[in-house]
C-alpha cells in the first residue's frame, strides 16, 4: 500500500518551478524572463479601480465567455497582422496564463492514444501537459544552433502522427525563432495527420525586427494555434492571462473541456484594465530588445557561446561545471537559470543597473571556469554575424 495514492507516473516527481529566492538574499532576478519593469503609478490606479468595480458584483460568476475581453484581446492581435484579416473575437480563447491554454489544447486535441510532439531543447513543461492528459510525449532534436531540419521534422511527424505539434517561437530555453516557411511547410505536414500546430508565441513581442508572427499564417493555416500571454511582454505575469488565437472551430471545441467559470471577474477585469494601458506595458519592449542585443554583444566579445535570440533572455556557455557559474553569481547576487543543454545557462534581461550587477559578477565567475569542449559536444556557432569555429 502506498500513501497517497498517486498515478504511477507521478510517483517520486518534483512539481515544475525554478527555484524561488529571496530578493534579500539575491537582490538581482534574472531567472524566469520576467519584465523587469513593473506597472506605472496610473496603470496600477486602473487595475485597482476596475478590481474594486469588479468586486462589487463578486456574489455572482464571471461572464463565462469573457466577451469584452476576448474583443480586445482580438483588437490586439490584429495589429501584427494585415488590416484587411483582423483577428476576430471568436478567434479566441483565454485561461489563467497559456501554460492553462495548452493543457486545454491537449486536454480536448490529446489523450489516451494520442501523440504530442516538439523538438528538445524546448520548454520543459510541455512533457508534463502531455502526461497530465495520458497523451504519449514525442521529442525530435533541434540542431546545433537550435534551429530545425524541416526535412527530419517532416519525417518525424509522418512517423508519429502527432495530434498536437508544440513549437515555441521564439524558443525557450534557446531564443531561436522560426522563420515562417518552416511554421507553413509544418503546418501543412501535420495537417496530413488531422493534427494541430500549436505555436507558443510567450515571446512573440521581444521578436527582432523583420522577424513575423505565426498569426499571419492564420487565414492560409485551419489547424495553426498560436498562443500569447500577458506574462512577459506585458509585464503582467502575476495576473496570470494567457490566450490564443486559432480558427473558431478550435476555440469551440476548448470550450467542452474548460471548467466552469474558469477566468475570474478579478482577472478579467486586471486584464483588461492592463489592456488599456497596452502603450505604456508594451513601451519598455523596446529598451529590453535592446539591451538583449547589447547582452548577445558582449557575451560574444567575452568569448561564450551564445544563441541568437528572439526572446527577452540569452543562452550562452559552455561552461564544464554551469552549476560553479551559477552558484558564483548567486553569490554575488545575481540570480540567473541553470537550464538548457549541458554547459548552458540562460540570463533574462533586467533593467540596464541589473544587466551591469550581471556583467561585472559573470566577468569575475567565468574568468577561471573552465570550459566544456570536447568531439562529442559540438560548439554551437554564435550568432549568425560571427560564426565560430569549432575548437575556437
Ligand atoms: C513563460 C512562458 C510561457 C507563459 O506562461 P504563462 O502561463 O502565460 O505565464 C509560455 N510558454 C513559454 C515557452 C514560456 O517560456
Amino acid at each position: 500500500m502506498t500513501f497517497p495514492p498517486l498515478r504511477d507516473e507521478l510517483a517520486g516527481i518534483a512539481p515544475y518551478g525554478a527555484p524561488q529566492m529571496s530578493t534579500d538574499d539575491v537582490p538581482v532576478q534574472l531567472n524566469v524572463n520576467e519584465n523587469p519593469y513593473g506597472p506605472s503609478a496610473a496603470c496600477v490606479a486602473d487595475i485597482a479601480a476596475a478590481v474594486a468595480e469588479a468586486a462589487t458584483t463578486l456574489n455572482r460568476y464571471p461572464d463565462r465567455e469573457f466577451t469584452a475581453l476576448r474583443t480586445e484581446l482580438a483588437a490586439y492581435l490584429s495589429r501584427d497582422v494585415p488590416a484587411d484579416a483582423p483577428v476576430l473575437p471568436a478567434q479566441v480563447w483565454a485561461a489563467n496564463g497559456s501554460n492553462e491554454v495548452m493543457l486545454q489544447l491537449l486536454q480536448a486535441f490529446g489523450g489516451p492514444g494520442r501523440t504530442a510532439l516538439s523538438f528538445a531543447p524546448t520548454y520543459s513543461m510541455y512533457p508534463e501537459y502531455a502526461r497530465d492528459t495520458s497523451t504519449t510525449w514525442v521529442a525530435g532534436r533541434r540542431e546545433t544552433d537550435f534551429s530545425l531540419d524541416l526535412d527530419a521534422a517532416r519525417a518525424l511527424v509522418a512517423e508519429h502522427r502527432p495530434s498536437v505539434v508544440l513549437l515555441p517561437s521564439p524558443n525557450n530555453p534557446t531564443g531561436t525563432a522560426l522563420p515562417p516557411e518552416a511554421v507553413g511547410a509544418l503546418c501543412a505536414a501535420v495537417a496530413e495527420h488531422d493534427g494541430l500546430l500549436v505555436v507558443d508565441e510567450a515571446y512573440g513581442e521581444f521578436r527582432r525586427a523583420g522577424v513575423p508572427s505565426a498569426l499571419e499564417l492564420l487565414p492560409t493555416h485551419r489547424n495553426l494555434v498560436v498562443t500569447r500571454t500577458m506574462s512577459k511582454a506585458f509585464a503582467l505575469a502575476g495576473a496570470r492571462l494567457g490566450y490564443l488565437a486559432a480558427d473558431p472551430a478550435i476555440t469551440d471545441a476548448i470550450r467542452v473541456v474548460r471548467l466552469p467559470y474558469h477566468l475570474s471577474a478579478v482577472t478579467q477585469a486586471t486584464a483588461l484594465a492592463a489592456l488599456r494601458h497596452a502603450p505604456e506595458l508594451l513601451g519598455n519592449v523596446a529598451s529590453l530588445r535592446a539591451e538583449r542585443d547589447a547582452l548577445v554583444t558582449w557575451l560574444t566579445e567575452e568569448g561564450h557561446e551564445v544563441a541568437a535570440s528572439d526572446a527577452n533572455f540569452v543562452l550562452f556557455g559552455r561552461f564544464a561545471d554551469r552549476h560553479a557559474v551559477w552558484q558564483g553569481l548567486v553569490d554575488r547576487g545575481v540570480l540567473i537559470r541553470e537550464t538548457g543543454p549541458e554547459g548552458w545557462l540562460r540570463v533574462s534581461v533586467g533593467t540596464p543597473d541589473e544587466m551591469a550587477a550581471f556583467r561585472d559578477a559573470l566577468s569575475v565567475v567565468a574568468k577561471d571556469a573552465p570550459r566544456l569542449v570536447d568531439a562529442s559536444t559540438p560548439i554551437l556557432p554564435t550568432t549568425p554575424t560571427t560564426p565560430k569555429e569549432p575548437g575556437a
